[in-house]
Formats: C-alpha cells, structure tokens, sequence
C-alpha cells in the first residue's frame, strides 16, 4: 500500500453491485475499507479525499496473512467496470501478485474514531 501506516475500519459490504456503486458514487474517508462476501477487502489508499480515489484489493493467504495483490483507480471506473474487479478479485484472479504485505492488526473491525475520520 501506498500507506504504510495507515489503519482502517472494515465494513462487510456483501453485495458487489452496492460495493461498486459505493466506491464509484462517493468518496469515502482515507481510513474506509470493505470487505466482499468472499473476504477480498477493498481499503481506500487515496492521498487524500480530493484526489482521485485508489483502492488496494486486500487478499488473505492460507497462511492468514494480508497481501496486497492490485491497486485500482476507482476515479476511473464506471459502475460496471469496478464490479468485473470486485467480481475478478473475488474469483482470485489478481492473487499472483504480491504489491505489499498488510499485517492483520492494521484492518481494524471494530474502528475507534481516527484522524482520518474524525
Ligand atoms: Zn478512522
């Protein structure tokens, strides 16, 4: 992630086409992450809340650890384009890559009130 530091707080978000309209629609704070029905977490890595909007997709091993396996600009896409990622990330189409390693104690459910969303 482009964050290194950065924590967010998980919101189970299980229908993909409401997940794509959430991130394609509205700008969320720098510490907002979803996860999908089959556990992918989409964790906002945006610089801040007026630029263009990133995504890390999040992936948990068998070994129980986070990588980090894409970065996508949701700015960029439409409504439909974001749910074939969501839908690719879920099959684990991206799982080959490895862009970063996320310890599990920086994806927080429950998130107590941070900077990034106070
Ligand atoms: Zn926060």
């Amino acid at each position: 992630m482009l964050h290194t530091k950065r924590r967010w707080g998980i919101a189970p978000c299980e229908d993909a086409d409401e997940l794509a309209a959430k991130l394609t629609e509205h700008t969320w704070t720098l510490c907002s992450a979803f996860r999908t029905a089959h556990g992918t977490v989409w964790a906002n890595d945006s610089t801040c809340e007026d630029a263009l909007q990133e995504y890390g997709v999040l992936r948990r091993g068998e070994d129980g650890a986070w990588r980090q396996v894409e970065t996508i600009t949701v700015s960029w896409c439409s409504r439909e384009k974001l749910r074939l990622y969501i839908d690719q990330a879920d099959a684990g189409v991206f799982d080959a890559a490895t862009l970063a390693q996320v310890p599990a104690e920086r994806l927080e459910e429950p998130h107590a009130t941070c900077a990034l969303c106070a």
